[in-house]
């Protein structure tokens, strides 16, 4: 791959404080996504708390309380502790979620609850504890950080791509459900990204500089998707310019699941 066929990456921009007086809390804020989410709401002006099972790695300016989202008491006594300290919440990103590989012939029961724990069950929780908040914001949002998994499945990621199918589903119930309440739902649906999540599972490759260049390879626009790139979704969706979008699946996966090659 040579940088004259690569796609271009997102601009260096500064963003506009298009979160000024909101107030959030990022699932997962410790680590890849949920930390760049955490980073660029801080950088448009928001309060920001992340809940997560640990709290080093989540960037500097936020809060960080922690809790595993499959607890239900842990989610609520951190989603009222967040509510306290800023003084409300306006938007939730439900970011937190973990992989599984495997067919259905691989996985038993336990491994698909686990992962449907985490990944629906979680999402579940903590909106379930923030919506009295919610309901008191005049702009509530809801973001969930699904995946392209949702639309096509992919291999020998069975329960993880059901999980994903189950958040996208879930989104759009609660979309319609709190859309007369003036909350809007909405998910982000990332190809695969450059996380920490990612290079683990790179890691254990025999050759892991190979099959990241195979991973790039299969993208359409031949590059991974950055973490950043996803929060600028998550942002946007989040903040008073998507004051018209509920409901919506955003695609942040360079081509991936709409188109079938690459581009010349
Ligand atoms: P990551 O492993 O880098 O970060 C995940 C974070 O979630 C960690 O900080 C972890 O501590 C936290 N977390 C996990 N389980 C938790 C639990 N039970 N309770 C509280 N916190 C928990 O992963 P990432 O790549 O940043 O992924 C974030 C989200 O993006 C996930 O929902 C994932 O499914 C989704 N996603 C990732 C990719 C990708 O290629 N990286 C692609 C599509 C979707």
């Amino acid at each position: 791959m040579t940088s004259e066929n690569t796609a271009p990456t997102a601009v260096e921009a500064t963003p506009a404080a298009e979160l000024a007086g909101v107030r959030a809390i990022v699932t997962g804020g410790a680590s890849g996504i949920g930390a760049a989410i955490v980073r660029g709401m801080l950088a448009r002006g928001a309060q920001v708390t992340s809940i997560d099972r640990v709290t080093e790695g989540v960037p500097l300016g936020a809060g960080a309380q922690v809790a595993d989202v499959t607890d239900d008491a842990a989610v609520r006594a951190a989603v009222t502790a967040a509510a306290e300290a800023m003084g409300g919440i306006d938007v939730v990103a439900n970011n937190a979620g973990i992989g599984a590989q495997g067919t259905v012939a691989d996985n038993d029961d336990a491994e698909w609850l686990r992962v449907l724990d985490v990944n629906v069950l979680g999402i579940v929780r903590v909106t379930r504890a923030a919506l009295p908040y919610l309901r008191e914001s005049q702009h509530a949002a809801v973001v969930n950080t699904c995946s392209i998994a949702a639309w096509t499945g992919l291999p020998n990621r069975a329960v993880y791509s059901a999980s994903k199918g189950a958040v996208q589903a879930l989104t759009l119930a609660m979309a319609a459900d709190h859309v007369s309440e003036g909350i809007r739902v909405n998910c982000v649906n990332p190809g695969t990204a450059d996380t920490p999540w990612v290079s683990r599972l790179l890691d254990v490759a025999d050759d892991p500089a190979a099959e990241r260049a195979a991973l790039e390879a299969r993208q359409p626009s031949g590059r991974l998707v950055s973490a950043d790139e996803v929060a600028h979704a998550v942002c946007y969706l989040a903040s008073p310019l998507a004051a018209a979008t509920t409901g919506a699946m955003l695609a942040v996966d360079g081509g991936s699941h709409s188109l079938r090659t690459r581009a010349p």
